[in-house]
């Protein structure tokens, strides 16, 4: 069996669960994914502030 193309969290490279972050009381929206101890993804700055990062299905290289 395949696994499904994994997603990755672009800051840190840690792969990324298809499950809402287990604590998100931000007062945004929830996001979709969360790192896999639950954590939401790493915050990047974004026009509207810090947001979770947008998974990427490339593993990050270097860093
Ligand atoms: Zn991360």
């Amino acid at each position: 069996m395949e696994k499904a193309t994994a997603l990755y969290c672009p800051e840190c490279g840690e792969e990324v669960a298809n499950v809402p972050p287990r604590v998100w009381n931000t007062g945004s929206p929830r996001p979709e994914h969360s790192h896999l101890d639950g954590e939401p993804l790493c915050a990047v700055m974004t026009e509207e502030g810090y947001r979770p990062a947008t998974p990427t299905s490339r593993r990050p290289n270097g860093e």
